[in-house]
Formats: structure tokens, C-alpha cells, sequence
């Protein structure tokens, strides 16, 4: 044997040695087949065994709930089982989060974060998009989360500012409403605003009284010309983000996250999301619901749920409260908040954005197609108009069990509520608008209006089965704080209780989480509490979240999530995460 072919062989070895260590750290831990739980409080979501001391699983499912001695009676009948000492943890249900936009979110991540979860002032936001420029390495800067009315001094940037952040790279700041954006003068050069460009539809480049552009851009139309100029992500690169968020929810222990609308910069969202949850070991489950222009015409509700299936579509009636988009019956108020800083003019309500006649004949088609509809409202005007249409379209074509949905109700009233439940509509809540703009609430919509803001008591004294969501990335994921919002509704600011009729006891909060939001996504049989036959779908708290007082409930730490009686891994170093970083590394090499 030559010299050559020994160097080949040895090096040949090596490679083969650090693949399969690489291999061993990387792969998944797998759980045994049976399982039992024990050792710490168990927390069903079953009203008719509210707790118990053990729980068996076998092949995935929930096979046993009781005693420790009944469950390994259980198990030796099949073989016995494997038994994993909780050391005082508690197990519930993993959690389920009904709305949220994971593509989004995970593109949103890998930006500069100018949020103001993160900032207390327009200097700190300042200092935080400076860094920010200066360690990106990437052709455009983007930043999210500029929020004008959680921070309050923070004036839009002038363009002067923005080309100070960055002279020569493109730089794009989205605010946290997502209907405002400011864009420096590299960036509206590279997406051809320039001179005296027109406006788009649906959007508008700002001018000053010379008639010059600011780097204001308004509304989603002219924000889209700037991220139609971004070069595009790497093939496989949102494979990659995706799936590293999809842990993100893990660790906050939700094992089933419903996708509200797909939007994020991807040309094929839903096949981006079916790739992703529809893997075994994905982090995280998912249902969506598609945009119209998403969904064909012959196409129907898609049934499989370990596959992402498509069950229902997503409709906007209105806008931010935030942004003035609310379509609320009476007025904003008019305050320094409302005119200098939102820019809206006195008598300002949002518009109630889909003419009757086309959400009619849209409601009424994907409902007899079997589609289960969300709509997004905030303002009384908005609900009236789905209410409207639902009901001459449920009255006309009844189907039991079509569970339509109104999503975030900020200010929908104790009659709307009344009449949603008569026609089996859901309700999900924003819940943490309250925690994160309580304290704005007043300059925006007076006492009134706040004390029924996000009326989550009012609905569930309606006769609602409420769940409530985060939204992200409009708001950070956040369970445990949706929880203590749920119970205190105490702004982050320290102000004063918002709305201190619409609190919730521990029991209904703990079923927002879980049991409601399986049976929101037709899911109660499979999944949102520890029942015999339903899927294992576990997530293991260091506290209970029953008994933990209110101000200790953030502290709880979650220890981890199974699917499927599977443990998940969160770890950013997977064999899938791995397998996905050499689709792009080999994308960007052929
Ligand atoms: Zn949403």
C-alpha cells in the first residue's frame, strides 16, 4: 500500500471516528416505549380526576392516570415499565398556543432587536441599532420592534439619523405594529424610492414639506417594495431559523402551536411549515390556517394532524389598536399619544376593512368547504360585521361544530360576547396587550373602554371556553405571563389594575392554556389533558402552577416537553438542525 492510500485511510478514520461521536452527541434521546411518571403533583385538566400520582404512557399514549400502585399493575399486565422520578416537579398537558406566526417570528429573531420588551428609552433603542450595524455582517440591516407607544419618548428617526446608523448598507427598522417602517437612504436607493416616486397601493412613502422622502414608509404596501429588494435568504436557510424557533416554544413548554396566517419572507410558507412540524422530531406540533390567496378553490380541511394540515383561513376585519387601526364604535380619544405620536386625526376610528358583500361570499364558501374561519378583531365595528355575516350564513347553511373563530377582541362588548356564544363561535385573547400598553390604554380609548379591555372574564361568563395568546412575534412567547395577566392584569409598568372585573380564577386561567385551546383547534379528543387514549403530550414544570402564588408563577422553570410520550430536544446542536446547515452550506457550494 503506498504512502497516499495510508494518508487517505488514516484521515479516512479520523473522519469516520468524529462523525460518529458527532453522531452520538447530536442524535435525539429516545424514551422507552412504557413510562411511568411519578413523584410530583400531576395536573390532569380532567375535571373528573383534577390530580393524581401517577401517569402511565405506553406507545405514545396515555395508557393509565392514578395511583402509583394501580399504574404498575397497568404496566406489568403489558410487560412493565420504565419509571421516571419527578423529584417534586409537576406534569400537566403541554401547552397549546391557538395564534401565532412562527415563520415570522424565527425571521424576526435573526434581526436586530429594537423592541421595547427590550428598551426603556429612544436612547437605548438608538444604542442598541448602532451595535447592531456595526456587528452585522449581512448585506441589509434589519431591525424589529420600534414601538412608539411603549416607549415614550421615542420619536421617529429622521432620515439624517438613519443614514448616521448606517451610511452605506441598506438598513430597514420595522416597528412592532408592523404598519410603519423607516428605511435610510441606501435602502430606498436599492428599492428604486427615489425622487418623486409614486406611491403604492395600499402604502405610502412619507415626504416632508419640501416634498422630500423622510424614510418613513407606511402601510404594508410600501413596506413590501423594500423587502421585495432584499436579496432572498439562502436556500434552507429558513429550514434552518424555523426549526431553531420552534424550540423556543418548546422551552417555554407549549407542545402544540396553531400558525395564524403564514407571513414571513419565504416563497411557499405552508410547505416551509409542513417540511418542519410534519418532522417526527420537530419540537413542536402545528395546525394552520391559511391566507385566502394560500388556500385553492377545490381544496378542503386537511385532517391528519401529525401532518401541519391546513384546517382553516384567516381573514383581517381591522388593524392595531396601537396603530389606530382599531374600527372601534366611538372615537379614539384625543390626546398627545393619539395625534403627535400615532398621527391620527381627532374623531380617528380604525376602518372596518372587508366590504360585507366579499366577506359574505368569502365566510360562506370556505364554511360550506368545511373550513373552520378566524377573523381578526379588535374594535366593536369589526365583530358586528363577522357577527352579521355569521349569523345569516350559520342560519342558511348550519354545521355543527364549525368552531369559527374571533381572534384578539380588545373591545368587543358583553352583547357581541352574548351572540358569539349562541352561534358556537370561539373567542381567543391578546391577554398580554394588557400587560405590555395597560398603562396606555386611558390616552387611547379613556377609563371606559379600558376597565373592558380584552374582556376575557365577561366572555367566560358568557358560557365561552376562552384560550388566550401571545401573538409572537408581536408579543415575546410567554405562557407563564399571559398566566399572571390572566390572574392580575397588572400593566409592566406598575399603574393600575386594567379592567379588575375580567380576572380569572387559577382553574379557568390553567384551562385557557390547555384543554381550551385543544378543543378551539378540534383537538380536545388527542390532546389538553392527561386522559386515558389521548396523546402523550406532557410538559414537566419545576413548580405547580396551581398552587405557586401569583408573583412566584414567572420563576417556574420549564424542565421539558414530550410528544407523543417522546422527550423533545431543544438543543440548538441536533442531527436535524446539523442536516439542515449542510443543505445551505451545500446550496451556497453548487
Ligand atoms: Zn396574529
Amino acid at each position: 500500500m503506498g504512502k497516499w492510500h495510508k494518508r487517505a485511510l488514516r484521515a479516512a478514520a479520523v473522519i469516520g471516528v468524529i462523525a460518529l461521536a458527532g453522531w452520538l452527541w447530536l442524535k435525539p434521546a429516545t424514551a422507552p416505549e412504557k413510562l411511568i411518571f411519578t413523584g410530583g403533583p400531576i395536573v390532569t385538566m380532567n375535571p373528573l380526576q383534577p390530580t393524581a400520582e401517577a401517569l402511565y404512557v405506553n406507545d405514545g399514549r396515555i395508557a393509565g392516570v392514578g395511583t402509583l400502585a394501580a399504574m404498575r399493575a397497568v404496566a406489568e399486565g403489558s410487560g412493565g415499565a420504565d419509571e421516571v422520578d419527578m423529584n417534586g416537579a409537576s406534569l400537566m398537558p403541554g401547552l397549546i398556543e391557538p395564534h401565532s406566526h412562527p415563520i415570522a417570528a424565527a425571521q424576526f429573531a435573526a434581526t436586530i432587536d429594537a423592541s421595547g420588551f427590550a428598551h426603556k428609552n429612544r436612547a437605548e433603542v438608538m444604542q442598541t441599532l448602532r451595535e447592531g450595524v456595526t456587528d452585522s455582517t449581512r448585506d441589509w440591516v434589519l431591525a424589529f420592534g420600534w414601538d412608539p407607544v411603549m416607549i415614550d419618548d421615542l420619536e421617529p428617526p429622521t432620515l439624517a439619523e438613519l443614514d448616521a446608523l448606517s451610511p452605506d448598507k441598506p438598513l430597514l427598522i420595522l416597528t412592532q405594529m408592523m404598519h410603519d417602517a423607516y428605511a435610510n437612504s441606501a435602502a430606498m436607493e436599492a428599492a428604486g424610492i427615489v425622487g418623486d416616486v409614486a406611491n403604492p397601493p395600499a402604502g405610502e412613502f412619507v415626504r416632508d414639506e419640501n416634498g422630500l422622502l423622510t424614510g418613513t414608509v407606511r402601510e404594508v404596501g410600501a413596506i413590501g417594495v423594500l423587502f421585495s429588494a432584499m436579496p432572498p435568504p439562502p436556500a434552507g436557510a429558513n429550514d434552518l431559523l424555523l426549526s431553531l424557533f420552534f424550540a423556543d416554544y418548546a422551552k417555554a413548554g407549549y407542545t402544540t402551536v396553531a400558525t395564524m396566517g403564514p407571513v414571513g419572507n419565504d416563497a411557499d410558507p405552508i410547505s416551509l411549515l409542513k417540511r418542519r412540524a410534519g418532522n417526527p422530531h420537530s419540537p413542536v406540533q402545528t395546525i394552520i390556517y391559511g391566507l385566502p390567496h394560500q388556500i385553492t378553490a377545490s381544496q378542503t380541511p386537511e385532517a391528519n394532524a401529525a401532518t401541519a394540515p391546513v384546517v382553516g383561513v384567516k381573514f383581517w376585519m381591522d388593524g392595531s389598536p396601537y396603530a389606530g387601526g382599531a374600527a372601534v364604535a366611538d372615537p379614539y380619544e384625543t390626546t398627545p399619544l393619539t395625534t403627535e405620536r400615532l398621527h391620527l386625526k381627532p374623531g380617528h376610528r380604525g376602518a372596518v376593512m372587508i366590504p360585507v358583500a366579499d366577506y359574505e361570499a368569502q365566510f360562506a364558501d370556505y364554511h360550506a368547504r368545511g373550513f373552520q374561519i378566524a377573523t381578526h378583531v379588535q374594535g366593536e365595528m369589526a365583530v358586528e360585521r363577522v357577527l352579521d355575516v355569521a349569523e345569516r350564513v350559520l342560519a342558511a347553511n348550519p354545521r355543527a361544530d364549525h368552531r369559527h373563530r374571533l381572534e384578539h377582541n380588545a373591545l368587543i362588548t358583553a352583547e357581541q360576547l352574548a351572540r358569539a356564544h349562541a352561534l358556537d363561535i370561539t373567542t381567543s385573547f391578546f391577554i398580554d396587550h394588557v400587560r405590555f400598553y395597560g398603562d396606555k390604554l386611558p390616552a387611547l380609548f379613556g377609563q371606559e373602554r379600558t376597565e373592558r379591555y380584552m374582556p376575557i372574564g365577561t366572555a367566560l361568563r358568557a358560557g365561552h371556553r376562552v384560550t388566550v395568546h401571545s401573538d409572537t412575534p408581536a408579543t415575546p412567547i410567554g405562557p407563564l405571563s399571559s398566566l399572571v395577566t390572566m390572574l392580575a392584569r397588572q400593566p409592566n409598568s406598575g399603574g393600575p389594575v386594567v379592567g379588575a372585573g375580567e380576572t380569572l380564577s387559577r382553574e379557568q386561567a390553567l384551562r385557557a392554556l390547555t384543554i381550551n385551546g385543544a378543543r378551539q383547534l378540534g383537538l380536545e379528543s388527542e390532546r389538553g389533558s392527561l386522559e386515558v387514549g389521548k396523546q402523550a403530550d406532557l410538559v414537566m414544570l419545576s413548580s405547580n402552577l396551581v398552587t405557586v402564588p401569583v408573583n412566584e408563577i414567572e420563576n417556574t422553570v420549564v424542565l421539558g416537553t414530550w410528544i407523543n410520550g417522546q422527550p423533545v430536544d431543544t438543543r440548538k446542536a441536533t442531527l436535524t438542525n446539523a442536516g439542515l446547515l449542510w443543505d445551505i452550506v451545500v446550496g451556497m457550494i453548487f
